[in-house]
């Protein structure tokens, strides 16, 4: 009999596991358990406020999904393209990004993916070997810690707080290195706080990156989503030497109000886009032909729509700045980007709300939920206990109705 027929080793691989270790550590998302009781409240009637989307409540424009139709009539569409993308399309991404950035790349350093998540993913898998430490400011995306943890390094978070605008600094920085870094994770303006960071800042990090050697991988999904007369400058335009180490990740999704679509891109210097390509090859191929071609249409079409999408925020963003300051308890600082305000909560931990009382932003979103049917996402799920991310990409009336509801059940 082979040893692996015996009894015992049939034992030992029954008792193995039956998810993988890598796997089984990925952390249950926050924001989905949110939302699937939020869907399963309102599946039963009830008028639930979500502020929980991280999409605009827009629909496509039309003469995308018009370049979409076209697109899935021809059959030169119905078949693969190239892993890294329509060439059309890669060239389109490299004029938008000389236009809107200043950044000057070639079609070469662009891989085309499926959502920013994707680039995201095939950035960590290309760059990181195991035990690699990449730097992530907190509060953060959850993907981020995630994706890093799955291509095999480690994240290390930096803590920042509402009194220092949820920027990280130098020194903060400086104080977390070891010989095992390898990257900084830039994101600006950011998901879940909605801060920027300022030229000088973006330099000044960009420059501290180039003298240690470190990679910057700079997430520019809410570039056009900003207020108030700011700008958010691209790093490696702003220092160019980065360019040799820096990946850039955008999309279509949030710009132009197509997160169904799942067309992203990740800009790196040719030889790491191609090794992302190659790894792409073998998990997903091409995106879609047919949401490539309307992504073509997005990029090529101008910013008109982009434009309109963030005024109707910017409003949003001042109402919701403004009914939030109102609760007696709740901390808001005025977000400057994306589409998020990200207030702390702490003041009213523990108060009566409906004759329960909340002892953390998790259990404190369940109850909100609850009593007074409004969806908002606990801080836990960004690595900030305290806080919670209020998505301002909702209709104006809802907007209202719902912080009107959640001011009534804080008592305030
Ligand atoms: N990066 C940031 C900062 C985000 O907030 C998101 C989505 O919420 C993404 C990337 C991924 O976007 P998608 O994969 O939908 O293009």
């Amino acid at each position: 009999m082979p040893p692996e027929a015996s009894p015992v080793s049939q034992t030992s691989a029954t008792a193995r596991s039956r998810i993988s270790t890598l796997v089984g550590a990925i952390a249950p998302s926050a924001t989905l358990t949110i939302d699937a009781k939020a869907r399963a409240l309102a599946a039963q009637g009830v008028k639930v406020v979500s502020f929980g989307a991280g999409e605009p409540d827009f629909a496509t424009p039309d003469y995308i999904v018009a370049a979409a139709v076209e697109a899935a009539g021809k059959p030169a569409s119905h078949h693969y393209t190239a892993v890294a993308g329509l060439p059309g399309l890669r060239e389109a991404v490299a004029a938008k990004t000389a236009r809107d950035s200043g950044y000057p790349v070639t079609p070469a350093q662009v891989v085309i993916t499926n959502g920013g998540k994707q680039a995201i993913a095939n950035t960590f898998l290309t760059l990181l070997d195991p035990g690699d430490e990449v730097v992530v400011p907190a509060p953060y995306w959850v993907t981020f810690p995630e994706a890093i943890a799955l291509a095999g390094g480690v994240p290390v978070p930096i803590s920042t707080t509402v009194a220092g605008g949820f920027r990280m600094t130098l020194e903060q920085l400086e104080g977390v290195l070891t010989p095992r870094t390898k990257a900084i994770l830039f994101v600006s303006p950011s998901n879940p706080t909605g801060a920027m960071y300022g030229r000088d800042e973006v330099e000044a990090i960009g420059r501290f990156a180039v003298e240690r050697g470190l990679w910057v991988v700079t997430d520019e999904m809410y570039e056009h989503f900003v207020y108030g007369g700011r700008s958010a400058p691209s790093m490696p335009v702003v220092v160019p030497e980065l360019a040799e180490r820096c990946v850039v990740i955008n999309a279509v999704s949030k710009a132009y109000a197509m997160t169904g679509w799942r067309v992203g891109w990740l800009i790196a210097p040719p030889d790491v886009a191609a090794a992302a390509a190659n790894l792409q090859s073998h998990t997903t191929s091409n995106v879609s032909n047919v949401s490539q071609a309307a992504a073509l249409a997005a990029l090529t079409g101008g910013l008109e729509f982009t434009e309109m999408m963030r005024a109707a925020f910017d409003v949003r963003r001042r109402k919701m700045h403004e009914l939030l300051s109102g609760i007696p308890g709740v901390a808001c600082v005025e977000p400057e980007g994306a589409f998020y305000a990200f207030p702390s909560f702490e003041g009213v931990l523990r108060r009566d709300i409906g004759g329960r009382r909340p002892e953390s932003t998790l259990e404190l979103a369940e109850v909100l939920l609850e009593e007074a049917a409004v969806a908002i996402v606990p801080g836990e799920a960004f690595g900030a206990p305290g806080y919670a991310r209020l998505s301002y990409a909702l209709g104006d009336d809802a907007l209202v109705e719902g912080l009107t509801r959640l001011a009534e059940a804080l008592g305030g």
